[in-house]
């Protein structure tokens, strides 16, 4: 039998990298190519299993690194310092992503699809409607999970008129409510009582390096922050040993409180400056009034200050 081509999403994963992964195998299924088969990176979140569970499918295989010339397709990431171990030896023959393209290299031509939408799973819609394949109902929530989770039920300003358009129609095919869903979805993520400090600051963290400076920003959702910051002390615990090992300069954990659409960040390293250039910290904290997404918001603001 020829060797599987793996696909998967970024490290630490998130609903859009697990049920993209899932979607593009069945996509690429039906459109004839059998040999795909999706994986993951890390553990599965409670947001994601609420959407795994609501259409009655396991995650998708974990593995620990790619061997030399495995053949893979990536979803919503292409950055390697966010992908598999061994990346920079594999065949990367596709990916499917709507982030910066960045630390991203390949010695072959490859299928490339970047568009800035609010999801990854909005661009998997449209190829769906372009090849003429029909979306099944499990399919759909998958998607219509994906998008809802990346774009905090289309209000955070990632989304775009391609998301809203796709989550409407989705719904529509998965017969269900997308509202009344989608909170359900999103609370199923925000059940942060069984995980260790290090698991929470660890479960939605992605790394970034410019000019020499290493950052960390994290997120997890949920609908108290004071009921988060009742572990303030032991998170920071947690964020100085990160700091440590990882020799890091800046770690941001934001805790975003998916109801009022704010969030509190939490500042540490040694060039918290970067962060004080847009809000001062108190505390090591400061409250982010209508900020939810990293990648439009928090990012740009830490980057854009080193
Ligand atoms: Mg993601
Ligand atoms: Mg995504
Ligand atoms: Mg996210």
């Amino acid at each position: 039998m020829e060797e599987k081509i793996l696909i998967f999403g970024h490290k630490n994963p998130d609903t859009d990298t697990i049920c993209s992964s899932i979607v593009k195998q069945i996509l690429s299924e039906k459109d004839g190519k059998t040999n795909v088969k999706a994986v993951r990176l890390g553990n599965v979140n409670k947001e994601t299993q609420f959407a795994l569970d609501y259409v009655g499918i396991d995650a998708p295989d974990l593995i620990e690194k790619v061997e030399e010339g495995q053949k893979v397709i990536l979803v919503d990431h292409n950055e390697f310092n966010q992908s598999a171990d061994g990346i920079e030896n594999a065949k990367i023959i596709g990916v499917v992503d709507h982030h910066r393209i960045c630390n991203f290299q390949t010695t072959d031509p490859l299928y490339y699809t970047a568009k800035p939408y609010g999801c990854t799973a909005t661009i998997l819609y449209q190829d769906f409607i372009a090849k003429g394949i029909e979306i099944e109902k499990k399919e759909a929530i998958l998607m219509a999970s994906a998008i809802i989770s990346d774009t905090l039920l289309l209000k955070s300003p990632t989304t775009t008129k391609h998301d809203e358009k796709a989550l409407g129609e989705l719904g529509r095919i998965a017969e269900i409510d997308i509202n009344k869903y989608g909170l359900e979805l999103l609370k199923a993520g925000t059940d942060l009582d069984d995980f260790s400090e290090k698991e929470l600051i660890n479960m939605d963290a992605k790394k970034f390096e410019t000019k020499g400076v290493k950052c960390v920003i994290a997120q997890v959702n949920t609908v108290s922050i004071p009921d988060v910051l009742k572990r303030k002390e032991k998170l920071e615990a947690e964020i100085k040993s990160a700091i440590t090992e990882s020799g890091l300069n800046l770690f941001v954990l934001a805790i975003t409180d998916i109801l009022n659409s704010n969030s509190q960040i939490i500042a540490l390293g040694d060039r918290t400056d970067i962060i004080e250039k847009s809000v001062k910290l108190e505390d090591n904290m400061a409250l982010l009034e209508g900020v939810v997404s990293r990648k439009k918001q928090l990012l740009p603001m830490v980057e854009n200050n080193i």
